[in-house]
């Protein structure tokens, strides 16, 4: 019988060995490093997707997991006030300043968190519609992965009455005019043609659009639409579970995008590794009805001690900041890359947010999704790990922890290079990635 780690995984862990890129293993990690079975150490680009927000090991999440489990203790907060949870719902509500009649609620995942808006906004609302990008990816339940639509959940259906819209994508706009135009033509004759604004509750925005290729949107774009879409009482839901809590070089996705949002869902780094999500919305949304979405444990005191824990240290050390300047350095690194190799088609990103587009023919813009997916392999041969992305999978993306060094920063782009010339001298196989090209 098989025993290495990759082996007993295969065997007995369901739905996710298609996903993988390439066949890490972690025994250990510690800052931004993963350690695999062999003792090899890994530079972690994508932190666990985005969740490992504080790198590993932090010592302020190990601190606040102990006093969570020592001094607060609470496994739930449906059961009495406890404060850990308390004081976090109040850390949050300080931590948005649109904030000014709302409510907190707790979950596990960015998955639980919008699910939980879509059921309470259609039953304080009334309003039975939905609107949410093409290329959206805001969880994995029924609920929230019916108003996703990235290419990995295609084995489910949309719900009924979603209105659906294109990204505005600078780089791939449709009919090669103005991106953004473009899709306020199409809302104006959804509008107007079989989606009556008046029914739809809410608009869910990813202010960058990232599982669907780390999309940065043309300036002013979510801006001008959630201007539109307010003039019909749509509200509007900021998805920061990836993007935001300082990975864009501020503590908010949509202040960098420069709108306003009704309803915010938070959710992967706030734990940093431990899961916790978190809805801000509306008094009356919230209040509207009791138990929209139990979970026993939400509100525990691990979870929530960890959570306050990381939004201390972000404003503590300033990560904002340095994800700002890491961003920009790997950003600057990235495009001297380009001018070296014609497979990288664009490189955008916000902060800690990145995606480099990988294509065929820059005239054509052809996606090089097998090139990917080799890069990414490579990539790890080399001692990095990170993942790809997009609705043709050609965008490798760094979702690195907040804590990046400078060095680490310089390591991240050399090795990122070494592995674009390594695939482009066909140092990697179509056999040696056909395990992982899943997603
Ligand atoms: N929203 C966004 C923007 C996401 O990227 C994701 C996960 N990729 C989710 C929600 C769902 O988060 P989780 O998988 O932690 O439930």
């Amino acid at each position: 019988m098989a025993n290495s780690l990759l082996e007993r995984d295969a065997r007995v862990l369901a739905g996710i060995g298609k996903l993988r890129t390439y066949p890490l293993t972690i025994a250990n990690a510690r800052g931004n490093r993963l350690i695999e079975e062999d003792g090899r150490s890994v530079l972690d680009l994508s932190g666990a997707a985005g969740a490992a927000l504080l790198g590993y090991g932090h010592p302020a999440v190990i601190a606040a997991a102990n006093r969570g489990f020592t001094e607060c203790a609470s496994a739930s907060d449906m059961f009495g006030a406890s404060e850990s949870a308390v004081a976090l719902a109040e850390d949050l509500l300080a931590l948005c300043p649109f904030a000014t009649d709302h409510k907190v609620w707790f979950g596990h995942s960015g998955s639980d968190a919008n699910d939980m808006v879509m059921r309470a906004v259609q039953a304080a609302t009334g309003r039975r519609r939905f609107m949410s990008f093409y290329g959206a990816y805001h969880g994995g339940v029924s609920g929230s992965m019916s108003v996703s639509s990235h290419p990995s959940q295609q084995h489910s259906l949309p719900r009924a009455g979603l209105v659906q819209i294109p990204y505005a994508n600078p780089y791939r706009p449709i009919g090669g005019g103005d991106a953004a135009q473009a899709v306020f033509d199409q809302l104006d004759f959804l509008f107007s043609a079989g989606a009556p604004p008046e029914d739809i509750g809410a608009l869910f925005i990813e202010p960058l659009q990232s599982d669907g290729g780390m999309i940065v949107p043309p300036p002013g774009f979510l801006a001008e639409l959630v201007a539109r879409c307010r003039r019909h009482g749509i509200l509007i839901v900021s998805d920061e579970v990836k993007v935001g809590l300082g990975r864009p070089g501020c503590w908010h996705c949509y202040d960098a995008e420069g709108f306003t949002p009704d309803i915010v869902t938070f959710g992967k780094g706030l734990g940093s590794g431990v899961p916790i999500s978190a809805v801000v919305a509306p008094r009356a949304i919230m209040d509207f009805q009791e138990a929209f979405a139990l979970i026993t444990t939400t509100g525990n005191a691990v979870s929530t001690s960890v959570a306050r824990a990381v939004l201390l240290t972000i404003e503590q050390e300033k990560l904002y900041e340095n994800a700002a300047a890491r961003g920009a350095q790997i950003m600057a690194g990235l495009r001297a890359l380009q001018d070296k190799h014609a497979l990288i088609g664009e490189v955008r990103g916000r902060g800690l947010a990145i995606g480099i587009e990988l294509v065929r023919d820059r005239q054509t813009k052809e996606p090089a999704t097998r090139e990917a997916a080799k890069v990414v392999l490579r990539g790890y041969q080399l001692g990095a790990a990170f993942t790809y992305v997009g609705m043709f999978s050609n965008v490798p993306e760094l979702t690195p922890p907040l804590t990046l060094t400078e060095a680490e920063a310089d390591e991240a782009v050399a090795v990122i290079g070494q592995a674009i010339a390594d695939v482009e001298n066909g140092l990697v196989s179509d056999e040696d990635v056909a395990a992982y090209a899943g997603w």
